[in-house]
Order: structure tokens, then sequence, then C-alpha cells
């Protein structure tokens, strides 16, 4: 699934694509919505929070004026790809669920987890109970550690995935954020001694990985090299001390997502 980073510059690539353009022909291929109709009114912006992409429209005035928001999340196979209006998709036209086409460009979201138009003013109703973005302007660290930490004994992994804690973390980073800082993801929040390290770390990450495709969180981009322990499973070594890496699904039942966890640098607490 597409962490922070990667949501940021999907939205990014439609904000170049799309932004200040007049809508041509649009195609919004969910039951919902299957009679909408924004031809003739303007993209203003994509934005990103945390995993979710807001972008909004505007219609003119002689189409009522709306102001309408097109929500989207990428979930676990979403992505939004740009192409030249009459370039050939790199994917199926039936994996497409929404189309915009405005001037030259085809913007195309495939395989969208969440698809929906909303009245501008009801934007809250969907990410309104998001944490802090890790990408956003209005990123405020003291508030995501106090979300962090405001359920004691909730284990770090879990806590760390939560969006209304901190919005943008994936498993990726939640598996390198707790090796690098030596915690186990079992270990309850409140044994966490320094948690404001941990969210300024977990921004830095985030930050970092903004602006390129692969997520990198040793420094070193070269292929298996990029992440210290995430992934490495079948008695595959931590490598720092050399230790077998442990791995498992965690998580309440039916939301496990997996870890990685190396046991000697990040012994139970
Ligand atoms: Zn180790």
């Amino acid at each position: 699934m597409p962490e922070g980073d990667a949501v940021w510059r999907t939205a990014d690539r439609l904000r170049r694509a799309l932004d200040g353009r007049r809508l041509e022909r649009t195609d919004v291929r969910v039951p919902q919505h299957a009679t909408a109709d924004l031809a003739g009114a303007t993209v203003l912006e994509t934005v990103s929070r945390g995993k979710h992409l807001l972008t909004r429209i505007e219609e003119p005035p002689e189409q009522g004026g709306r102001a309408w928001t097109l929500h989207t999340h990428l979930k676990m196979e979403g992505s939004w790809r740009t192409y030249r209006r009459g370039e050939r998709w790199g994917k199926a036209g039936h994996l497409a669920r929404v189309v915009l086409d405005a001037g030259d460009v085809s913007a195309v979201g495939f395989q969208l987890g969440i698809v929906e138009l909303l009245p501008r003013e009801r934007e809250d109703d969907v990410v309104g109970h998001l944490g802090p973005d890790l990408l956003g302007p209005d990123w405020d660290e003291v508030e995501a550690v106090r979300r962090l930490t405001s359920d004691p004994e909730r284990p770090l992994g879990e806590a760390l995935l939560d969006q209304r804690n901190l919005a943008g973390i994936g498993t990726i980073y939640r598996t390198e954020l707790c090796f690098l800082t030596g915690y186990d993801p079992r270990t309850p929040v409140a044994a966490v001694a320094d948690p404001l390290r941990m969210v300024r770390l977990a921004r830095t990450m985030l930050d970092q990985n903004r602006h390129i495709p692969q997520i990198c969180t040793t420094g070193d981009k070269r292929r298996g090299r990029s992440l210290w322990i995430y992934g490495r499973r079948g008695g595959d070594r931590c490598p720092r001390c050399g230790t077998a890496v442990e791995h498992a699904e965690l998580g309440q039942p039916g939301v496990e997502r997996v870890a990685y966890w190396c046991p000697r640098c990040q012994p139970p607490r």
C-alpha cells in the first residue's frame, strides 16, 4: 500500500497536470456517482492529507457555481496516472474508476479504493479524523505526540499505523522507525522514552522520500540495501547485529499488518 510520501507525490503529479485547467470531459465509474458530470468546471488543486487525496473542483457561475471535492484513496492497488490526451493507457480500461480530461491531458485513477464526490464544505467528514499530516503544511509534532501516546497500553506499532494519531505512516515506515529507535513494535507506547524523537524521525523519513520513487531509510539506494529490515524473512539477518529478523502480522483482529523486528536490537520491554 502506498505510504504518505507516495500519496504526496501523486498529488504533486495531479497538481502539475490539472491545476487551473477546465475539465472537458469527466467519467466517474462508481455506481453512486455514475451520472456525475463536471465538464466545464475548473480544477483548482489537488492536496494530500495523509493517504487521502482531495481534488478541488469549481463549477462556473452559469453551471451553478458549486464547489466540489473529489475524494480518492489509493488503498492497496490504486494509482493515478496522467497521459497526453489520446495516448494509450498503461493499464486496462476496465480498471479505471475516474477519468478527467482537460486540454491535452487525461488524468486516470485506476483501482482506487475510495472515490467520492463531495460538496467542498464536507471535506472534514472524510479527513477531519486524521492526526497531523507528516507532509502537511499544518504539521504539528506536539499534537502528534499527544495523540500517539494517548492510549498508554497500546502497542507502539499499532499506534504508529493509526492515521488518527499521525497521518502518512504505513507498514514500511512503521518497521523502520521501530528498528531505528530500538523498540519492539509490541512495546506499549507508555514505555517509549522519547516519543518526540520518534515523530520527528517519522517526519524526516517521509520528507526525505517524497521526491523519490522507492522508499529509502538507510541512505543507500542500491537494490536490497535501501531498507534496514522491512521485508527480511526466511532467516535474513539484522544488518546491524546479525541476529535473525522476526516478523509477524500485528494489530487488532481483522486489521493485522506485517511487521519486522530484530529481537536483539529491539528487545521486549
Ligand atoms: Zn539487530
